[in-house]
């Protein structure tokens, strides 16, 4: 997925990584275990057993959420909805399915197969004690995880988007109206009620003198808020782009230069003349590529007055296209699948145009100056 990214490797063809900012959570957890939970359960065990405990336990809390994970992915892929790579990070864990469900009932069921894994795991934890309590690691070790995995089903359950039990109450909407779209804002709206919620939990332990404890809630219900939040604006702006296309948003009035142009040129008559930041390159009337303020920036200054355009664009064949009737908003996720701020707009393999994110920002003012409203009554 990104960089911050260690490949785990693959599991039902889905790419198991772990983020950097596991590390953090691994680290912080172990030593929650070794230095207060199990010398507060347990008195005579040795340091070392402490942390050795630690570290199991926490390893086998990520791999119950990595567990918790392929549930979700394992029913979504059933459905042939594509699962590219589950993420552990700092909050737990990601799926990244891609694409929405075909119906109520596939999320119903892609949202409650999380939780059953925990449940399930929660039991099974629970039983095992009874066989091991006469070593006393193992049963710190199963009544700590049969504990933890019931805490993330509960937490998992709370009916916030895009919180599991989120995901459920959007199904139970989604089947009563017929409507995704306003299920996911319904959906996400009591997820920010909830992140709210959490916020204001933690803030008071923190100020009754839990300090990290509070603290972490509090960032568990910002992280949530941030979550229901974007879902929200993306059906907002999806209902608002619905039904529009590039051609009417996309900006003709695109710089162009020669393909001989020198960098030095380029900086000083194109880039703090007018303030542009891409150009198409032609050779003669033909587009060959692309330059952008970034990649000139990458050629070393001494260089900008011997370096011609041509040698440092991206070549036409590499440039992510659109054409100009696609839709407004498919070009905008085009635009987040590639990383890339602006895309060249095509007709018949001409260039007809520049659509940039502004361009999209530009467009969404004027059709608000007009008073348009987003149509939510699409699914
Ligand atoms: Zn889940």
């Amino acid at each position: 997925m990104t960089k911050s990214n260690i490949p785990l490797g693959k599991l039902f063809g889905i790419q198991i990584g772990l983020d950097y900012s596991w590390f953090v959570i691994f680290a912080l957890l172990t030593w929650m275990l070794a230095d207060s939970y199990y010398p507060d359960e347990f008195k005579n065990w040795s340091p070392l057993l402490y942390w050795l405990t630690g570290a199991v336990t926490a390893i086998l809390l990520f791999v119950s959420v990595l567990l918790h994970e392929l549930g979700h992915s394992v029913i979504a892929l059933w459905y042939k909805i594509p699962v590219r790579s589950i993420t552990l990070f700092l909050f737990g864990g990601i799926a990244q399915i891609e694409g929405e469900p075909p119906s109520a009932v596939a999320e119903l069921l892609i949202a409650i197969a999380g939780p059953l894994v925990n449940l399930v795991l929660a039991v099974s934890f629970y039983t095992v004690q009874a066989a091991v309590s006469g070593l006393e690691p193992l049963l710190g070790l199963t009544k700590y995880l049969a504990y933890i995995n019931l805490a993330l089903v509960l937490f998992n359950l709370i009916p916030g988007y895009p919180l599991d039990g989120g995901r459920v109450l959007r199904a139970i909407v989604w089947a009563a109206t017929g409507n995704m779209n306003r299920s996911t804002v319904v959906a996400a709206s009591v997820g920010r009620f909830f992140a709210f919620l959490l916020i204001f939990a933690g803030t008071l332990q923190m100020f009754s003198g839990n300090l990290g404890g509070g603290l972490w809630i509090a960032l568990i219900g910002w992280f949530l808020d941030n979550a229901a939040s974007v879902q929200i604006q993306q059906v907002t702006l999806r209902g608002l782009l619905i039904g529009h296309r590039v051609k009417q948003a996309m900006s003709t009035r695109y710089a162009i230069v020669p393909d001989d142009l020198t960098l030095q040129q380029l900086v000083d008559e194109q880039i703090l003349g007018c303030g542009q930041r891409s150009f198409l390159v032609n050779r003669g009337d033909r587009t060959v590529g692309l330059i952008t303020l970034h990649r000139v920036k990458e050629v070393p200054r001494q260089e900008w007055a011997t370096t011609r355009a041509g040698e440092v664009m991206l070549p036409y064949q590499q440039l992510k296209c659109i054409d100009q009737d696609a839709e407004l908003w498919s070009a905008l996720q085009n635009m987040d699948r590639n990383g890339v701020n602006q895309m060249p707009v095509v007709q018949a393999q001409h260039v007809v145009g520049m659509l940039s994110r502004e361009d999209v920002i530009t467009f969404l003012a004027t059709l608000q100056e007009f008073g348009i409203q987003p149509s939510t009554q699409k699914t």
